[in-house]
């Protein structure tokens, strides 16, 4: 039986309506984020290009600011977004080279983006797994690599990432994932909750919640939290994010931002060029006075 398994099971009981209660050693802290000053080091787990300035700009900022570290770990490197290949190919059916150029410009938009931020090279560590593969890895091919759809690929294919040449399995991710904490030292970790509608979301979220609570306090963040959400789709900077629908159970705490924060995020997003010709109200729906944390994972 995977490690995953009960985290697994619990996360089915919390999609039904149960009532899971808090998760992980941290559960008698407060759900707001412990304060920010030169002492924190910040891990923001990302599954995708972007998820990072979606998520967590605001925060990322601070910390920088505060003179703390911050690191941003991209799981994948967004290499299955059908609709950007579609386009960029002009063909419905892209080829596998088109598809690692597109993994290879999200990682530059990435780099790009959260250098807006604050952060140097250094800090920006891409894993290079499957982008919509996460969840098999963690599942039926722990051992037995796994083939994206997309590239072709069954091996980390980018030079550039932590590991070229690591095996598409979930026991090759866990590695990586680990040696990214045992490097960082995080204080303090920010991972997409398993609540979320996107797979490799959930199972970042599932990831960070099995390995990285042993490192550091977890605070959870949706993407993808429910058919029309953040509402209204479009850029308002000033007011604040309201709770996605997916994330109720979560309780979320609100991280207000100030306005030249909300400027910074709206400045990484620009950077995500790909991903702006089709998505752009939902992405700059992001550039709100308000993150959302949570505490509990599920
Ligand atoms: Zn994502």
């Amino acid at each position: 039986m995977s490690w995953l398994a009960p985290l697994l099971l619990a996360a089915s009981i919390a999609q039904a309506g149960g009532n899971a209660p808090p998760t992980g050693a941290h559960a008698d802290l407060p759900t707001a984020l412990p304060p920010v000053d030169a002492a924190t080091s910040l891990l923001v787990v990302a599954p995708h290009p972007d998820d990072e300035t979606l998520c967590c700009g605001g925060v990322i900022q601070r910390v920088v600011r505060a003179g703390g570290r911050v690191t941003v770990v991209w799981l994948t490197s967004g290499d299955a977004a059908r609709l950007v290949l579609v386009l960029m190919s002009r063909s419905l059916f892209p080829s596998e080279a088109g598809a690692r150029e597109l993994g290879a410009q999200r990682m530059q938009e990435a780099r790009a983006a959260t250098a807006r931020l604050g952060l140097s090279s250094s800090a920006q560590i891409f894993l290079g797994y499957p982008d919509g593969g996460l969840s098999e890895l963690i599942g039926a091919h722990r051992s037995r690599p796994y083939a994206s759809r997309t590239t072709g690929a069954a091996a980390v294919p980018y030079e550039d990432a932590l590991g070229p040449g690591h095996p598409y399995t979930g026991a090759s991710l866990e590695q990586d994932f680990l040696e990214v904490l045992e490097r960082t030292h995080p204080s303090l970790i920010l991972a997409p909750t398993p609540l979320d509608a996107h797979a490799d979301h959930r199972a970042a979220g599932l990831l960070t919640q099995a390995l990285g609570a042993r490192y550091a306090p977890v605070r959870y963040w949706i993407v993808h939290g429910g058919t029309g959400w953040p509402t209204p789709a479009d850029l308002l900077p000033g007011i604040p994010l309201t709770p996605a629908p997916l994330a109720r159970p979560l309780v979320p705490e609100a991280f207000g931002l100030e306005p030249a924060e909300e400027d910074g995020k709206l400045a990484a997003l620009q950077e995500y060029r790909t991903q702006l010709r089709l998505t752009a109200p939902f992405l700059l729906s992001f550039v709100r006075s308000t993150e959302l944390y949570s505490l509990r994972a599920f």
